[in-house]
């Protein structure tokens, strides 16, 4: 049985730190961005509908980390979609670390 409540410790160290929100919060500079959208040709990464505006997205949700990389442009409604399921993302895994903090305790 012990070896379940150190399983359970574990994901849990592991849920808070991937939860932890960073320190440092970025965003693109205004070349960066223009640069993106370049890349991109103004289409949207996810839709691929051309638009004037384009939201500069994190790939990884990650906003300190604002590696080119890490960046695509996506139209608004595509950027609210991807903010949507990722709060979502982060709902179940609050789930999970209470359910995994009453198993610790019992
Ligand atoms: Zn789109």
């Amino acid at each position: 049985m012990s070896d379940y409540f150190d399983l359970a410790e574990i994901a849990l160290r592991i849920i808070e730190k991937s939860m932890s929100k960073s320190k440092k919060r970025l965003s693109f500079s205004k070349s960066e961005k223009a640069r993106i959208k370049k890349i991109q040709k103004n289409r949207c990464k996810a839709c691929g509908k051309k638009s004037n505006v384009l939201d500069i997205d994190h790939i990884d949700g990650n906003s300190s980390n604002n590696s080119l990389d890490n960046a695509q442009a996506l139209c608004p409604n595509c950027h609210a979609k991807k903010t949507r399921t990722i709060k979502q993302k982060k709902l179940k895994l609050s789930q999970a670390v209470r359910y995994l903090k009453g198993l610790l305790k019992e």
